[in-house]
């Protein structure tokens, strides 16, 4: 059979000019559907199963219902972009680089899971219970899915999360974890000038919380604190009633986010006696992507095997988040960003490279053979035993 590059884009091409933003579920149903497709031509069991009418279905396929997981796949079928951009820049090949709304994020990437699956040595292939994730959410933080993953992530000995890799080829060893938050302060409007007194500040108040929250920040430990927007206040002269604020806490060492949420509560207890009505709604939520044990035993495949093959594996940590963060919380050894090489995610020029297509299928074929010849599907059973 062999890998069908020809056939490969021109997939490719399909679902990138598919619009799938994170909020619409239409166009990451579709996208879904068409890779459901490609795992049941090859004999997987598959299901989209709804996560609520707001994003498009997550699809699972699987070789193996019902049983333990030897290597679970993650991909995700939303990009970052609006409905119109896939017919404004369409898919297009220049030179030896492909471009198109989310062709690098990860359409290209999820795609090359099909792929990779169906070009695996038959014998390899049926002696691994393989299951693949497609969430329609990622972009949007995964509130949706995350249930699914988590719930499929506790049954998995190795998690492969298919994200696109750095143009210089590294991939993802730990990731931070995030809280983001959307506060509203409301205060007590009054005239700034004739009765101040009266007037609870808004801004005051939000003010307060940033210079408290940013106490918290420790570059050495991981820990950052970023008020990325804010909003408040009328007029110079009326003292405000409304403020709000957008806050990013990212963190490495899962137990530092204990002093994030005693800061919370000593500010909320602040507010409280400053009279300012509080309103807090979480819009991002994830815990750290770490190295948990197995973890470093599986990069070393991937390092032992990049170098006979001349390829160079590296691995970084990254302040961004994925699915991996939820793979790790429940103690799956997971790589990340392990996916085509490109760069540029995220805007209207982000690019794959085109001759990284064949290099990762090979790549991760040799990976996963030789984590069977080392016998670490079997091996790992005992973590499963445990959890
Ligand atoms: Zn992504």
């Amino acid at each position: 059979m062999g890998f069908d590059r020809n056939q490969y884009l021109r997939e490719l091409e399909t679902i990138v000019n598919i619009d799938s933003g994170s909020r619409n579920p239409a166009g990451t149903r579709e996208v879904a559907a068409f890779l459901e497709e490609k795992y049941r031509q090859q004999g997987f069991v598959t299901e989209l199963v709804s996560v609520g009418p707001e994003v498009g279905p997550v699809l699972v396929a699987t070789n193996a219902p019902d049983e333990p997981i030897d290597l679970l796949f993650i991909g995700h079928t939303d990009t970052v972009f609006l409905d119109g951009e896939a017919s404004r820049r369409p898919f297009t090949i220049e030179g030896e680089r492909l471009y198109g709304p989310g062709v690098y994020d990860m359409k290209g990437c999820s795609l090359l899971t099909a792929y990779l699956l169906e070009n695996l040595p038959t014998e390899l292939k049926q002696s691994l219970n393989i299951c693949v994730i497609h969430n329609p959410d990622e972009e949007i933080s995964s509130f949706y899915s995350r249930e699914v993953i988590i719930e499929k992530a506790k049954m998995a000995k190795f998690a492969f999360v298919m994200e696109p890799s750095s143009a210089d080829g590294s991939m993802i060893k730990e990731r931070k974890g995030i809280e983001k938050l959307k506060i509203h302060f409301k205060g007590r409007p009054s005239h700034a000038g004739d009765a101040p007194q009266e007037g609870r500040s808004a801004i005051n108040e939000l003010a307060h919380w940033i210079v408290r929250m940013n106490t918290l920040i420790d570059y050495a430990a991981g820990v950052s604190v970023n008020a990325g927007t804010i909003q408040g206040g009328s007029v110079p002269n009326v003292v405000p009633e409304h403020a709000q604020m957008e806050l990013d806490y990212r963190y490495s060492n899962p137990t530092d986010v204990t002093a994030f949420f005693d800061m919370l509560e000593e500010l909320q207890d602040h507010a409280a006696a400053m009279e300012i009505g509080i309103d807090i709604e979480v819009i991002g939520k994830r815990p750290p992507m770490i190295d948990v044990p197995g973890a470093k035993a599986l990069r070393s495949v991937f390092e032992n095997v990049g170098k006979q093959m001349d390829t160079v594996v590296s691995f970084k940590k990254s302040g961004g988040v994925s699915d991996a963060n939820f793979t790790t919380s429940v103690g799956v050894p997971t790589v990340c960003s392990i996916g085509l090489i490109g760069g540029a995610f995220h805007t209207d020029h982000e690019y794959v490279e085109l001759d990284s297509i064949q290099q990762r299928l090979d790549l991760l074929t040799a990976v996963i053979t030789e984590m069977s010849r080392r016998k670490m599907f079997c091996e790992s059973a005992d973590r499963l035993s445990i959890s």
